[in-house]
């Protein structure tokens, strides 16, 4: 299966720590933002969750093809 990309708009991330906390193995806070532990992943819904959670939307997944996941516009 072709992997995801995750991508974190460092700018927009306000640092509430929740992606971390709920996808520990694919986010990380630096300097109290957050960042994505791999830009590509293997699929798992963990990471769709946490973008559908993030209160400023900072996350961004895309399929193989570069279409966008999450979050849902
Ligand atoms: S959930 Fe969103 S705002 Fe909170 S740390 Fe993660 S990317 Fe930043």
């Amino acid at each position: 299966m072709a992997k995801w990309q995750v991508q974190v708009d460092r700018e927009a991330c306000i640092g509430t720590g929740m992606c971390a906390s709920s996808a520990a193995a694919y986010f990380r806070l630096e300097n109290g933002r957050a960042t994505a532990a791999q830009d590509f992943i293997e699929p798992d819904d963990l990471v769709v969750d946490a973008a559908e959670s993030c209160p400023m939307e900072a996350i961004l997944v895309r399929d193989g093809d570069g279409a966008v996941i999450a979050p849902e516009v």
